[in-house]
């Protein structure tokens, strides 16, 4: 029986936690906020059949209150001179649900499955032994364990404080965040638009995206940039929307708070001697939609899978390198792809933008599949409309092309953990400069 520390009641952590406890392991989890404060005040994106699967039950179980569809969606360009609208038919309408009863089912069922919870306690960093972690720093001290699973988040003050000879990447760059804030408004008048999901690409002009979304009674816009958001620029933005949407007034009725989410592809190496990082804190997020629930429940499904194989209890890198494997073979290289085409997006002018939705170089589906649509006749299309104006159509495959380079590396990693190798298949996946 291992004894094993989870930092961060997030989703990859819980779900890890759930599993390992209920096989036996002796599973704390440390997380720095009381547990009337876990999750946000809004909704949330993700598959309910993988909620269902770490929650070892099936979709019929969650009950049709606590979740509800959002409507059909439509991307507009930043001159708002064209909307490329997605309608979801039956089987792939969006599925959205509350942050805190999201949260608090996770924390319920590893609860249920032996998992201990240590809240308002945060950890301030690893204990190490040699060149291994081998426990915590909390203000009550230090807790040994035979391994941390690091689920702090993007800014989790453990990874960042791995020394350099862990070869693990302790802070994301510029560029491979976004700095997010979210809100409900209280709508003042009957309108649904037939596609109420708006999504604003470089809305404004400015990098990021924004969107405006029209509920029955609220109105919820989130406002995402490369930039922290100043006060300032968060009335403007929330001024133009209302503006050009007369149906809310500024009463906040739900949100109103910041949010900082990892937009690149994950760590490639994600574990060490008795440490694992899963969700953001490993940069486990769909770069160009920002969404990691999805992501981290299924790390947290695979770290639990490589830990309950282990042959004992010494958990090491060789070990644990299954499931950083496992992971950059089933969704690193399609999230490395996907940093390809957002970094190529972001880096175009508002100008270069309008012009790849006004001639369909960018159309529906590869908005809704994040850069899936490269059949051959596609291509062949996108190439003889996109060569009115080169530059911008070659920055996107350009981009393309670094993302599937890079998503090969991420799909062909060294079998066995051998740091040497890890190193260089570092180096290689750097090299594509995505
Ligand atoms: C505005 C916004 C909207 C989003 N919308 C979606 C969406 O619709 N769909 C989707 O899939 N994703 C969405 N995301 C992204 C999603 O929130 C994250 O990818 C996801 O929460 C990652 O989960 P995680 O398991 O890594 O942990 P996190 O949710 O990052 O949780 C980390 C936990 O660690 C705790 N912690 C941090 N530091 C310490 C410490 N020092 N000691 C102890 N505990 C600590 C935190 O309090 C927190 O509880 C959104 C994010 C934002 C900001």
């Amino acid at each position: 029986m291992a004894n094993i520390i989870v930092v961060g009641a997030g989703h990859g952590g819980l779900t890890a936690a759930a599993r390992l406890a209920a096989a036996g392991h002796s599973v704390t989890v440390f997380e720095k906020k009381n547990r009337n404060e876990l999750g946000y005040d809004w909704h949330d994106r993700f598959s309910f059949s993988v909620l269902a699967k770490a929650l070892d039950t099936t979709e019929d179980a969650f009950s049709p209150e606590i979740w509800e569809y959002r409507g059909d969606c439509a991307f507009i360009s930043p001159a708002k001179r064209k909307n490329i609208v997605i309608r979801y038919d039956i089987e792939s309408r969006q599925k959205i649900m509350w942050r805190k009863p999201l949260i608090n089912m996770l924390v319920d069922h590893a609860e249920q499955c032996g998992v201990r919870f240590v809240f308002g306690v945060p950890v301030f960093g690893p204990e190490l032994a040699g060149k291994s972690v081998t426990g915590i720093h909390t203000k009550h001290g230090v807790y040994s364990a035979d391994l941390v699973i690091d689920a702090a988040g993007v800014f989790s003050p453990i990874r960042s404080k791995l020394p350099k000879y862990f070869h693990i990447e302790n802070a994301p760059k510029d560029n491979d965040v976004f700095y997010a804030y979210r809100a409900y408004y209280k709508k003042t008048e009957n309108v649904l638009p037939e596609a109420p999901f708006e999504v604003y690409l470089r809305h404004n002009g400015e990098k990021g995206l924004s969107w405006l979304y029209t509920a029955e009674d609220y109105v919820d816009i989130l406002i995402g940039r490369t930039e922290p958001l100043s006060e300032e620029k968060l009335e403007e933005t929330v001024s133009v929307f209302r503006f050009e949407h007369p149906w809310f007034n500024d009463q906040i009725v739900h949100g109103g708070s910041h949010g900082i989410i990892p937009v690149r592809r994950p760590l490639t190496l994600m574990v060490a001697n008795g440490y694992a990082a899963v969700g953001d804190s490993a940069f486990m997020t769909t770069p160009m939609n920002g969404m990691g629930i999805d992501l981290s429940l299924q790390a947290g499904m695979l770290l639990a899978d490589t830990v309950l194989h282990a042959p004992s209890d010494h958990l090491t890198a060789d070990v644990l390198w299954e499931y950083n494997r496992d992971y950059h073979l089933l969704y690193g290289g399609e999230t490395a792809r996907n940093e390809g085409l957002k970094n190529a997006l972001l880096s175009l002018s508002a100008q270069g933008v309008d012009f790849l939705f006004e001639q369909d170089v960018i159309q529906a589906a590869d908005l809704s599949g994040a850069g899936r649509n490269l059949n051959l006749p596609a291509l062949l299309g996108k190439f003889t409309r996109g060569m009115h104006k080169p530059p911008f159509f070659f920055t996107i495959i350009n981009g393309l092309r670094k993302g599937s380079k890079a998503a090969a590396l991420y799909q062909s990693p060294p079998p066995a953990y051998d740091l040497q190798a890890v190193i260089k298949w570092d180096k290689a996946i750097r090299a594509c400069d995505i």
